[in-house]
């Protein structure tokens, strides 16, 4: 019997090592890695620039505590001020303690201006962490249930919908700021209908409303639409951005992002982590923005998700049963008519690693340095067994897991 939490539904298989693309197991046996650890393994499984700059790193310093001066999270500071056009960091270790600080802050911005009881918009389908005020801001009832009371201060309102912002702001004078993904990830790959317009609206209606425009880039950051951050496709800056995932190689850490008054509004004894950004991790997000830049992997993640989703099209294109592909760079979205999350196991038995996500999006998330070859031996693996699970029957469950729906 396991002693672990039955916390996840594990698939049978268990990794030794990666290089690249790829990872191994103990038999030998070699899977092509499409889901990277979900958006954290950008620079692919070993990469030898940051397998040096961690062993380097370990021999010196792993961890001090942020009451002293850290050289190596000011580095990474000065790079994340740098390529986003944002103005200071808080460090800590994942994305849902980014996306806590995040609240935290627009709280603390609301107090500060007189506003006693501080509500965040945030949207339907969203997803930002298990925490309990992170789980509160996700927009998914299945996540929440069984953990109420969730935390106060949350209004809902639909993705991709500026009018519905808009009603929010004419009707309530106690928000503070808008909690977004400028694509949604685990809610099924949506990406908005025009993401230019949406984020240059939101940003107009925080600045004529005195809100903080706060961007959940846990996901779609570093790298991984073809840009930066995924804002830099609409040509504006938020207040405050959070960030995770992809940012350490897998080392853990997280990053709050903020500019102008978002940037001033902690004070010391406002917020903390023992961990956040110690030397070790903040070595791994500082070399792992360097090999992004010296590798033009955001301009590989770009050509690589574009070629993939046109491959995808061709594949699929008398193939019915699916209902679109799209992609924002390397984040890509497969949905199908049905729910589909057979095909992880089907797609592990062909030593490819997927993911599905909102029951009927198969989930891509290459690693940002995946190359022509690889990227076309992952389509035509991938296709030939979609349109298999397509064609085949479809099997009655009984188990009523798979019919409760989820109501936002
Ligand atoms: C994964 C994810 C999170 C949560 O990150 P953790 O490191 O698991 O806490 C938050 N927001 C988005 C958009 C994510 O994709």
């Amino acid at each position: 019997m396991s002693h672990l939490m039955n916390t996840y539904g594990r698939q049978p298989i268990t990794f030794t090592h990666g290089e690249g693309v790829w990872l191994y197991d103990a038999a030998g046996n070699k899977y092509l890695d499409a889901l990277s650890g979900v958006a954290v393994n950008g620079l692919g499984h070993a990469h030898p620039k940051l397998v040096k700059a961690i062993q380097n790193q370990v021999a010196k310093m792993i961890h001090v505590s942020n009451i002293y001066g850290i050289a190596e999270q000011e580095a990474l500071a000065d790079e994340l001020a740098e390529i986003s056009g944002m103005d200071k960091v808080f460090f800590c270790n994942s994305g849902c303690e980014a996306n806590e600080a995040a609240i935290k802050l627009a709280r603390l911005y609301g107090h500060n201006k007189g506003i006693e009881n501080p509500e965040i918009i945030v949207m339907e389908r969203s997803f930002h962490g298990r925490t309990m005020a992170t789980l509160s801001a996700t927009g998914n009832r299945k996540a929440q249930a069984g953990f109420e009371p969730l935390v106060s201060g949350f209004v809902r309102v639909p993705y991709d919908d500026l009018e519905a912002v808009k009603q929010v702001a004419s009707r309530k004078n106690n928000v503070v700021a808008i909690l977004v993904e400028p694509v949604q990830g685990e809610g099924g790959i949506h990406i908005p209908a025009d993401l230019a317009a949406y984020f240059k609206g939101l940003r107009q209606i925080c600045d004529d409303n005195g809100w903080l425009l706060m961007l959940d880039e846990v996901q779609s950051g570093i790298g991984r639409t073809g840009t930066w951050f995924a804002f830099q496709h609409a040509g504006i800056i938020p207040d405050v951005m959070s960030l995770a995932k992809g940012l350490g190689s897998g080392v853990p850490i997280g990053a709050c992002v903020a500019k102008g008054i978002a940037a001033e509004t902690f004070v010391p004894g406002k917020h903390g982590s023992t961990f956040g950004g110690n030397p070790l991790a903040s070595t791994a997000g500082l070399t792992t923005l360097n090999v992004i830049k010296e590798e033009k992997l955001r301009e590989n993640a770009m050509k690589m998700g574009d070629l993939i989703r046109e491959a995808f099209k061709v594949e699929f294109a008398h193939t019915k049963g699916v209902v679109v592909v799209r992609n924002a760079g390397l984040m890509i979205g497969i949905e199908l008519v049905r729910p589909c999350s057979d095909l992880v196991k089907i797609a592990l038995e062909n030593k490819l690693l997927i993911n599905v996500t909102a029951e009927k999006v198969v989930r891509l998330l290459p690693p940002l340095v995946i190359n022509e070859a690889e990227a076309k031996e992952l389509v035509i693996r991938l296709s030939g067994l979609i349109k298999q699970f397509l064609a085949a029957p479809i099997e009655i469950k009984l188990d009523a897991k798979h019919h409760e729906k989820a109501t936002w």
